[in-house]
């Protein structure tokens, strides 16, 4: 294995996983694969074939990553090619079986389409390992779910006693379980590394999609490019790409666009101008993103909250893969969240739509939360942190510590106000209700008549939505969510959370609950 490293890859040593992964490979054994963007997962599969002279057919979702791995392959001396729609050479197919290739690039639709024949031809010439790479999207609760993935079982009995190797980046336990019913993985070897990546600066704040905030970012970015280093700029519509890059490049900032919208020699272009430093800042969608292998880029800024935390995590950890100090700052409006019941739903199962609900929900407490965004992504991904304070995320580095202040008024007050509501309401009602509103709505409930109507007034809505995010973020409030055909709506309630801070505060007298908001 060595010799191999350093014959093919020029490397001197394993990184962390890698010779165990591979060793299990050889043993036959089939292997789930979650480690970070960057920490080597390819080498996993490419290097069994170059050992056992049996070829490696590797699952692929897009056919340019593959083409990227394909030329990189070659460039080592090992050969590499790529089945899929967009193969112009007839030959590759019928070479493929003869076994002239040591990796084997597919997509999951040629690989599900690829006759029995063919796979017992390629049997027979020898076949070292079945690898999936980014397996989540097998899972419907994984952030980028593609239907094609899911039938990627049928290859099972095709390839008997063949090692199946699933790998991904970014994997919470329900999409491993997932992934690992899926293509039934059997007497599974798993290797998970940490997902923390302690060079990365977390930060999180609000903002308003106005030309005023853009010209204000566009004047940002142009200091820290002037510092050097590459940015990259995730939006969410590709209307908002236009109106970022617009911005910057009026500010002065060389910024390119990348979206699925424009032309794939546009796009090519983009990213080889960007990978070799004659263009500093990319506005992306994103579609930009998966095959990206550029180690420096400074800074990830997201103007506007991406869909789940597996897809946030995802696109910031394309900083700083080098290891050097980047950051990534997340710019989010309560619109991002209104959209994403929007979008689900629209027409698909019950079970996508939940998931996707709840990583929307996810991400929200995410953005809401005052702790520290470290420890909440790695809890998210199902790893504890040991550390209260990471001191490299905004939540860690307030000046003086965070500051944290006495809540429990307020907090019996909202709190008390959205049992009035009886949770039949979003969180509107009884804040409108706390701020003394007769609204018809409210003096139809009777609500007026309460003696918590009005005690709010001395703060704003605004300030209220905000405290009701927290104390939803904290696990004093709990929000579900009602489907009805034309719309969703969302339903506050108290949380056990919540109901033991009220018990206890109407015993005592009472109680207190500290929140890093300012009263
Ligand atoms: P992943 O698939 O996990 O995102 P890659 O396989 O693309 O990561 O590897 C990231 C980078 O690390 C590549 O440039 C790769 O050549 C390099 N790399 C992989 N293994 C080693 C190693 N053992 N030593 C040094 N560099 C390595
Ligand atoms: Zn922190």
């Amino acid at each position: 294995m060595e010799t191999v490293l350093k014959e093919f890859f020029g490397y001197r040593s394993f990184r962390p996983f890698q010779k165990e992964i591979i060793s299990e490979i050889l043993n036959g054994k089939d292997c789930l694969v979650v480690m970070a963007t960057g920490s080597g997962k390819s080498m996993c599969y490419q290097m069994p074939p170059l050992i056992t002279k049996k070829t490696a057919v590797v699952i692929s979702p897009l056919i340019s990553l593959m083409q990227d791995q394909v030329m990189g392959l070659r460039q080592r001396g090992i050969r590499a090619e790529f089945l899929g729609s967009a193969q112009t050479d007839s030959t590759v197919d019928s070479r493929a079986q003869r076994g002239e290739f040591d990796v084997l690039y597919m997509t999951p639709e040629k690989a599900c389409s690829s006759s029995a024949s063919f796979w017992s031809s390629l049997l027979h010439t020898g076949v070292s390992l079945l690898a999936v790479d980014e397996a989540h999207c097998v899972s419907e609760w994984g952030h980028d779910f593609r239907p094609e993935y899911q039938k990627l079982d049928i290859l099972r009995p095709h390839l008997p006693r063949v090692p199946f190797v699933a790998l991904t980046a970014t994997a919470t336990e329900g999409v491993r379980e997932d992934i690992v019913t899926s293509l039934k993985l059997q007497n599974v070897f798993t290797a998970i590394s940490s997902f923390d990546r302690s060079n990365i600066f977390y930060g999180v704040k609000t903002f308003n999609r106005t030309s005023a905030f853009r010209e204000e970012l566009a004047r940002e970015v142009y200091k820290d490019v002037a510092g050097g280093g590459s940015t990259l700029i995730y939006c969410t519509t590709v209307k908002d790409v236009g109106e970022v890059t617009e911005a910057l490049i009026k500010t002065g900032v060389d910024a390119r666009p990348y979206h699925a919208q424009l032309s794939s020699k546009l796009r090519e272009e983009t990213h080889r101008a960007f990978s070799r430093d004659e263009l500093q800042v990319v506005v992306a969608t994103v579609a930009f993103g998966m095959g990206i292998d550029k180690p420096d880029i400074r800074r990830v800024i997201h103007y506007g909250c991406p869909k789940s935390l597996e897809a946030y995590y995802q696109e910031s950890g394309r900083a700083g893969r080098d290891g050097l100090p980047a950051t990534s700052w997340l710019y989010f409006t309560r619109q991002d969240f209104v959209k994403g019941d929007f979008y689900a739903s629209s027409n698909v199962s019950e079970a996508r739509r939940n998931a996707v609900l709840e990583a929307y929900s996810a991400a929200q407490r995410y953005c809401s939360s005052s702790g520290c965004r470290r420890s909440s992504l790695l809890e998210y991904f199902g790893e504890k942190s040991t550390r209260k304070n990471c001191g490299n995320c905004d939540n860690c580095c307030k000046p003086d510590g965070l500051q944290f202040f006495e809540m429990a008024e307020p907090a019996h007050l909202l709190l008390t106000t959205v049992k009035l509501c009886g949770g039949k309401w979003g969180m509107n009602m009884p804040i409108d209700v706390l701020r003394g509103s007769n609204a018809r709505k409210i003096v139809e409930q009777g609500y007026d008549k309460s003696p918590v109507h009005g005690l709010g007034r001395k703060k704003s809505a605004l300030w209220w939505k905000g405290f009701g995010d927290q104390l939803l973020a904290e696990g004093y409030l709990l929000e579900t969510r009602k489907i009805t055909p034309v719309a969703q709506i969302r339903l506050v309630s108290v949380a056990f959370k919540g109901e033991t801070f009220l018990s206890s505060a109407s015993h005592v007298g009472k109680t207190s609950l500290m929140l890093p908001l300012t009263p």
